[in-house]
């Protein structure tokens, strides 16, 4: 898959949620694929993309805070997220390396309140 490094492809991917973004990116210099680019089936990539959009549930945005038991929220998203990595590294076999990037805004959000 291309992007901005230098070889302008990489092998290199990590897993990561983010809001309103494909949550596949080149672990190396940090650029977002269009998970229409990765090699990998449909049914993962919709799994993946439901993933996504969970990103986020525990956080309040119109109030900018932590909803009660967001903690819990994001360790399942996190578990969930973990799942689905170990997928995209089943799928697109050992040319690839895979990683998975946990959240941990729900501790940064829980960090703010003290
Ligand atoms: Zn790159």
């Amino acid at each position: 898959m291309r992007c901005f490094c230098e070889n302008k492809e990489t092998y290199d991917l990590k897993v990561e949620g983010d809001v309103d973004t494909d949550p596949i990116w080149c672990n190396l210099c940090g650029c977002n694929f269009d998970i229409d680019e990765v090699p990998i089936s449909d049914d993962l990539k919709e799994e993946l993309m439901r993933w996504g959009m969970m990103y986020g549930e525990w956080i309040e945005w119109n109030k900018d805070t932590l909803r009660p038991s967001g903690n819990k929220l994001e360790n399942k998203h996190n578990t969930m997220g973990k799942q689905l990595t170990e997928k995209v590294k089943k799928e697109l076999g050992t040319k690839y390396k895979v990683r998975f990037s946990p959240s941990s805004s729900a501790r940064m959000y829980a960090r703010l309140d003290f």
